[in-house]
């Protein structure tokens, strides 16, 4: 959450869902900033590895587009299948990944006890699963052209009131046939033998709250002239990477535009907008116990409510209970400052 010239509030899709999940969840975590001390899930170090990894690998590939290109098309389809390209995207991309993993507190070299905790995310592992993924994405790529990545946004969700703004970060814009896509990296450790994701993966993102406000969000930079292009808005397509021991999987989900979705979307998030600033004036945060065990696990803060039912009495303390500390969550706070 983020209060811009103290009067614009910027919400992003994880705040949002918190605070339709649980007030008090969406208090602690976005508003208090407070998080459990200590290391951070390998799970959560591994997925932004994974998109960094992605992120130098996409652009190494379109410059080098470019500039073989101006060689002439069979330079480019020479050099894309070539080993020693292949090698280096490997590098570019695993070097990516190391800064995101390492910056995170884990090894490049993993312990035998960690291997024996998580054997599926590890340095090596993330660097498989590159390779695995440029052969399977390069001749798709190469259909694409890369409009951004990794893009901070904040567009308004009201086309006269100044006060609500909705913020996030897309990971790729492209142009496709079809038209501009924005494109979602996702790991999963949701595997299934015969379908490679679990079912209930692949339904998640339709519908999907993330994926609306994107669209709403891209739809949005598009009428402003932010993305240069005459193209068609197509959708989102969720590119997702299946994280396992031993197999290699990647699906990409495409999600069709739709203005109607976008509409229902913008009703919604409007309402939860106007009660999270009510809260905040108002200073109640209800709880919802039956959110504290969740499908990811239990909730972070059940100590905290067990240990305080009455938020006031933990407030009054202004500093984060024990075993927390504070880290923002901000995810387009570059564009914020280029304000
Ligand atoms: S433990 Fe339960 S009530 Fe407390 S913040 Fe988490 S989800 Fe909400």
């Amino acid at each position: 959450m983020l209060l811009r010239n103290d009067n614009e509030l910027v919400l992003d899709n994880s705040t949002v869902s918190s605070f339709r999940d649980c007030r008090r969840r969406a208090l602690y975590r976005y508003v208090k900033d407070w998080v459990t001390d200590g290391p951070e899930p390998a799970s959560l170090a591994f997925g932004r590895g994974w998109h960094n990894g992605l992120d130098a690998m996409y652009k190494l590939f379109y410059n080098t587009r470019t500039e073989s290109n101006k060689l002439g098309r069979v330079e480019w389809n020479k050099v894309k299948d070539s080993d020693a390209f292949i090698e280096i995207m490997l590098d570019t991309a695993y070097k990516a990944f190391l800064e995101e993993w390492t910056d995170a507190g884990y090894p490049e070299t993993p312990s035998f006890e960690d291997l024996e905790t998580d054997p599926k995310r590890t340095p090596i592992r993330a660097k498989n699963m590159f390779l695995q993924y440029y052969l399977d994405m390069m001749h798709i790529m190469d259909g694409w052209e890369l409009i951004e990545s990794e893009a901070p946004f904040i567009v308004p969700l009201d086309d006269v009131d100044t006060r609500y703004w909705y913020g996030g970060r897309t990971d790729k814009i492209i142009a496709s046939d079809e038209g501009l896509w924005l494109v979602e990296h996702k790991t999963s450790s949701l595997y299934s033998k015969s379908s490679g994701f679990q079912p209930a993966f692949v339904d998640s993102f339709s519908p999907n709250s993330q994926v609306e406000g994107y669209m709403f969000a891209l739809h949005w930079l598009k009428a402003q002239g932010e993305i240069e292009s005459d193209l068609p808005i197509a959708g989102v397509i969720v590119d997702a990477a299946l994280v396992h021991k031993t197999q290699f999987y990647f699906k990409r989900i495409p999600i069709y535009y739709d203005e109607r979705l976008v509409q229902q979307w913008h009703n919604e998030v409007m309402k939860y907008v106007k009660e999270f600033d009510h809260a905040m004036a108002t200073g109640e945060w209800l709880r919802n116990t039956d959110s504290c065990q969740g499908k990811y696990g239990r909730c972070q803060f059940v100590d905290v409510c067990r240990m305080y039912p009455d938020h006031n009495e933990l407030l009054a303390n202004d500093a984060p209970p024990q075993g927390f500390t504070e880290r923002a969550w901000t995810p387009y706070v570059e564009y914020a400052n280029a304000d």
